[in-house]
């Protein structure tokens, strides 16, 4: 029997960004320069499969620094971290890297750029996120005041309104953080931030690109992790854009068949931290069932490549 036709609309940018990238470098060089173990405090990026392929080669994944021994070095994911963990490292006079990505760094520094201009900050984010909570972690507690909607700019309790300053998680919806940012200088008219928001390129171009495709589809199927940030983002922009079904896989076998009978046309994306790997994957398991001609719908082209930090500047690879 004849398989019937499908055509993929294939999302460019998508997957991997140069944060991640550095990332995942950054563990592979450790160890080949110290060897295994290297401990990596939490997920070096939200992908099961890359997590999965480091532990292989030796990376222990651990939640918390007291979790390490003293005597291996340990790597601090791309999400960033509280200013307590390097500190408590350094104590313990233990070896270690920080990959978190610079983008985030640079927020941490507009943190506390404002906040040494006598400014409280207002943080956009999502409640209990490793970036979040390394993000508030830059300054003492109380100094960042988290917002993750517009109605908590309603109720957030500052201490003056006329010294604030706001920053962003940098994974956001762009769309969604629009208004928070609107309702901001609404009640706070003395507000300093951005000049947009801290949403870094790859979020941004991942979500234009699922807005070029969103409309032109059955379906969309974006390829990522259920705890990253901006994979959940890209499966609302495309809820939001026209799209009638929308959804997260992690791997060809999640695909639900049943909900997508009948179609004609697919968008495929992948988070920010899904290896192209498993973007093929998905698009041979569709090969298994439909005759699929694919087409790539690009809507930016990126050159962001990111330096490894110093220490590991020695290691070939
Ligand atoms: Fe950096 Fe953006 Fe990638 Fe996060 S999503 S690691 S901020 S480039």
């Amino acid at each position: 029997m004849s398989k019937p036709p499908l055509t993929i609309h294939l999302a460019a940018p998508r997957g991997f960004c140069a944060g991640v990238d550095r990332a995942i470098k950054i563990v592979e060089m450790a160890l080949l320069k110290w060897g295994a173990p290297v401990y990596v405090r939490h997920e070096i990026v939200h992908n099961k499969y890359v997590v999965d392929g480091l532990r292989d080669k030796g990376a222990v994944f651990v939640e918390e620094l007291d979790e390490c021994p003293d005597d291996r070095p340990v790597i601090f994911s791309a999400h960033g971290v509280a200013k307590v963990v390097p500190a408590e490292a350094q104590r313990r006079e233990m070896i270690y890297v920080d990959a978190t990505c610079p983008l985030v760094s640079k927020v941490h520094i507009e943190a506390e750029r404002h906040s040494e201009n006598g400014l409280q900050i207002i943080m956009i984010g999502h409640a209990g996120h490793p970036e979040t909570i390394g993000t508030m972690g830059q300054l003492t507690d109380g100094e960042v005041l988290l917002v993750e909607t517009e109605a908590d700019v309603i109720t957030v309790d500052v201490r003056d309104p006329s010294k604030l300053a706001f920053v962003t998680q940098t994974t956001l919806s762009v769309d969604d953080t629009k208004g928070i940012v609107a309702a901001l200088n609404t009640r706070f008219p003395e507000i300093v931030g951005p000049h947009k928001e801290d949403i870094c390129y790859a979020t941004t171009n991942r979500q234009e690109a699922v807005k070029e495709v969103a409309p032109k589809v059955d379906a969309m199927l974006v390829v990522g992790a259920p705890n990253s940030s901006n994979s959940k983002r890209l499966v609302e922009v495309g809820a939001n854009n026209g799209c009638r079904y929308s959804q997260l896989v992690q791997r060809g076998k999640d695909i639900d068949w049943r909900a997508l009978e009948g179609i004609s046309s697919l968008g495929i994306t992948a988070g920010a931290s899904a290896p192209e790997v498993l973007v093929n994957e998905v698009i041979d398991a569709f090969r298994d069932k439909f005759e699929v001609t694919v087409e790539v719908v690009e809507t930016a082209v990126e050159r962001v490549n990111f330096k490894v930090p110093r220490v590991l500047r020695d290691v070939s690879v």
